[in-house]
C-alpha cells in the first residue's frame, strides 16, 4: 500500500522544477519509515531478477530531471514527515537531528524555538536536507561558514545494498565523505546531525552598486577575506548580482520606488552594473554594536556613498526572502514554466575574462536574460576535499548562476546561451554547480582527479547501479533518450 501507481502519483515523479525534462517511472514509493525504503532497495538488489533503479525525491527542485528514475521507483522522502531534535553536548555544542527529507524552513523554524539555527544556509529554504547536501548547499553565508555539506557532523543513510549504516568521519567516513555532495549515488540519506549556532535576531541587508567590475570583485574578495567565525567585524552573508536594464524584475523590488528612476537611468548609462549584497546579523547583545562593526566592516569599499542601500530587517525575513519572489511568481504563473538553469563554479583567476568574455559579449549582447544573475566569491578552504562535491583549485572561487526561466516554447533558446557560456568555460577549470552531463567523458572532465574515487565508491555502496539514475552518471543508456524538449 506504499507503492503508488496512480497516474497522478506517476505524472508528479516524472517532472521537477526544471519542467524540461520528462522520465516515467513504474511508482513511487511514500515510506512511512526509513525501514520501508531499505526494504525497496534490498529488494531491487537482492531478489529481483533484473535490478530497477531507485530514486530518493525530496521536492523536485531539480532542473535537468535529477531526481527520476526512468522505468524504476521514485521515493517520495517528503512522505516521512516532520522530525527534528535539537540537542547539545560538551564537544558539538547545539547540533539537530533531521529527516533527509526534511524541509531546511521547517528545521530553522524548529530549532528557533531553543534559541539555535542551522548555521549554513541556501538562498531558498523550501528544499530538503537530503537534495542540499547531495549537491554542496551553498549561499552568502558559504564563504564564513562553508556550505551546508561542511556543517554535518554524523548520517544514517540507506546504501544502495540497502544497507542502513551510520556514519561520520570516525564511523564509515569512507560512506560519509562520498554521501557529502555525492549526487546522490552512494545511498538515501535518512538522517543528518547539523551543526547549529546561536539564532541571531535581526539582519541589517546592504546592496552596493558598482559600474566597475574590477572594483566590484577586488571588494567582494575584500569582504570574504574576514571570515572567521568567532570575529565581530564579519559579514555573515555576501552575494552579489548583476543588473541590466532587461531583468530589473529580478532586482528592483529591493529598493525604494523613490529610487527606481535612478537606477534605470544608471542601469541604462552602464548596460551592466554590479551589485554587492551583504547581510550583519545581531541580536539583543550586539544591537548596540551592529551599526559601528558594519561600518568598519564597509569602510573604504570603491562604491560611491549615494550607491549603498540599507534595510533592517527579521531574522527569518531574510533567510525566507526568496520566498516572497515566489509568492509574486506564483501570482503572475510564472513559477511553474522550465527553468533553463545554469551555475557554475569560477576561480578567481578567471572572474575577470568570464565577465568579458560572459556577461559582455554573450548575456549583454543576446539581450535574452530576465531573470536574476547571481555572482559571489567564496573560500576554498571552507571546503573538504574529501567529500564527492567539486569545486576549482584555487583559494578563492565564485559561484554564478544563470536562473532563466522561460516560456514553454523558447526554452531551447536560453540553453543555446547556455551552451555558449559553457564552451566559453571549456578549459579554464570552471566547473558546474548542480551539474548535468550527458555523457561518461564530460563526468570524468567533470570530477577530474576525484573521478575514480568516485567510481569506486559507486562500486563499493552501490554496485548494481541503482541510486539516482536521473543524474545520468552511470546509466548513459537509460537516461537522454527518453528526455523530451519541455514538459
Ligand atoms: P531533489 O531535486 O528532489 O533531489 C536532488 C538530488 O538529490 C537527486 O539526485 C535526488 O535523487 C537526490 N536526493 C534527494 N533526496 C535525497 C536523500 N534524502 N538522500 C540522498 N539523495 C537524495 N542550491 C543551493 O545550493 N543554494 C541555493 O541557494 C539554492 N537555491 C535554490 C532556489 C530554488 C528556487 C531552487 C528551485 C533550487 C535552489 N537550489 C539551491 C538548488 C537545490 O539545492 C537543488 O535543487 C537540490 O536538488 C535540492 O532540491 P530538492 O531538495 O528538491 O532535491
Amino acid at each position: 500500500d506504499k507503492l503508488h501507481v496512480d497516474p497522478e502519483s506517476i505524472g508528479e515523479a516524472s517532472v521537477d522544477f526544471g519542467l524540461i525534462v520528462r522520465e516515467i517511472p513504474v511508482a513511487v514509493l511514500r515510506p512511512s519509515h526509513p525501514e520501508d525504503i531499505a526494504i525497496l532497495v534490498a529488494f531491487a538488489y537482492n531478489k529481483f531478477p533484473i535490478p530497477f533503479t531507485i530514486s530518493a525525491r525530496g521536492c523536485g527542485h531539480s532542473v535537468r530531471g535529477q531526481a527520476m528514475a526512468r522505468d524504476g521507483v521514485v521515493v517520495d522522502m517528503t512522505s516521512l514527515g516532520n522530525k527534528t531534535t535539537v540537542s547539545w553536548s560538551q564537544s558539538l555544542g547545539h547540533y539537530a537531528d533531521v529527516g533527509g527529507q526534511q524541509l531546511w524552513i521547517d528545521v530553522l523554524e524548529e530549532t528557533l524555538k531553543h534559541g539555535v539555527a542551522p548555521v549554513s544556509w541556501t538562498d531558498y529554504l523550501y528544499l530538503t536536507v537530503g537534495g542540499t547536501l547531495s549537491n554542496a548547499g551553498i549561499s552568502g553565508g558559504t564563504f564564513r561558514y562553508g556550505p551546508q555539506i561542511s556543517n554535518v557532523y554524523e548520517m544514517d543513510v540507506i546504501t544502495g545494498t540497502g544497507h542502513f549504516l551510520t556514519c561520520s568521519p570516525h564511523e564509515n567516513p569512507e560512506l560519509f565523505h562520498s554521501v557529502l555532495g555525492g549526487l546522490g549515488q552512494f545511498g538515501i540519506i535518512t538522517r543528518a546531525r547539523i551543526a547549529l549556532g546561536p539564532a541571531p535576531k535581526r539582519a541589517k541587508w546592504v546592496k552596493m552598486l558598482y559600474s566597475d567590475f574590477s572594483a566590484f570583485t577586488t571588494d567582494q574578495e575584500r569582504l570574504i577575506s574576514r571570515h572567521r567565525r568567532d570575529q565581530d567585524e564579519v559579514l555573515d552573508y555576501v552575494e552579489g548580482q548583476l543588473f541590466m536594464r532587461r531583468n530589473s524584475d529580478s532586482w528592483i523590488s529591493f529598493f525604494s520606488s523613490l529610487d527606481h528612476p535612478r537606477l534605470m537611468s544608471l542601469v541604462t548609462e552602464h548596460e551592466l552594473l554590479y551589485c554587492i549584497e551583504v547581510a550583519k546579523f545581531y541580536d539583543e547583545c550586539t544591537q548596540s554594536a551592529v551599526d559601528k562593526d558594519l561600518e568598519k566592516i564597509l569602510k573604504d569599499l570603491s562604491h560611491g556613498p549615494e550607491f549603498l542601500y540599507q534595510k533592517d530587517v527579521g531574522y527569518v525575513d531574510f533567510l525566507n526572502r526568496v520566498r516572497v519572489g515566489e509568492m509574486v511568481l506564483r501570482e503572475q504563473g510564472l513559477w511553474n514554466v522550465p527553468h533553463p538553469w545554469l551555475n557554475l563554479f569560477v576561480p578567481k583567476s578567471r572572474i575577470a575574462d568570464f565577465n568579458t568574455g560572459v556577461f559582455k559579449n554573450i548575456v549583454l549582447k543576446k539581450n535574452m536574460t530576465t531573470e536574476l544573475v547571481l555572482i559571489y566569491p567564496m573560500n576554498n578552504d571552507k571546503w573538504d576535499d574529501r567529500m564527492s562535491a567539486v569545486i576549482p583549485d584555487e583559494d578563492v572561487f565564485y559561484a554564478v548562476g544563470f536562473l532563466h526561466s522561460s516560456g514553454f516554447e523558447d526554452w531551447q533558446e536560453f540553453d543555446l546561451q547556455n551552451k555558449e557560456v559553457l564552451h566559453f568555460c571549456e578549459d579554464n577549470g570552471i566547473k558546474q554547480y548542480l551539474p548535468n552531463y550527458s555523457t561518461e567523458s564530460d563526468w570524468i572532465q567533470h570530477f577530474g582527479p576525484k573521478w575514480r574515487k568516485f567510481e569506486e565508491n559507486k562500486a563499493q555502496f552501490d554496485p548494481k547501479m541503482l541510486l539516482s539514475p536521473g543524474q545520468n552518471i552511470f546509466n548513459h543508456n537509460q537516461g537522454m533518450n527518453s528526455k523530451i524538449d519541455g514538459v
